[in-house]
């Protein structure tokens, strides 16, 4: 369990970045249930979102509006 400091998992994607959690953003202060992580790889721009017990995968592209 020490094998990496503590810091941020890998990502499993490029290998190269760390997933970094983001903090849940709130508009019109309703906290909304909202985790999301994202790989620091700017190349690879891979995240995850877990919303309303549904898991997200995807990259930062213009495929993320929805
Ligand atoms: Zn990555």
């Amino acid at each position: 369990m020490s094998e990496n400091c503590g810091c941020y998992p890998k990502c499993q994607k490029c290998g190269t970045g760390d997933l970094v959690p983001l903090s849940d953003f709130s508009n019109n202060a309703v906290s909304i249930r909202y985790k999301a992580w994202a790989c620091t790889n700017k190349e690879c721009r891979f995240f995850i979102v877990l919303r309303g017990g549904d898991v997200y995968y995807g990259q930062a592209t213009a495929e993320s509006a929805r």
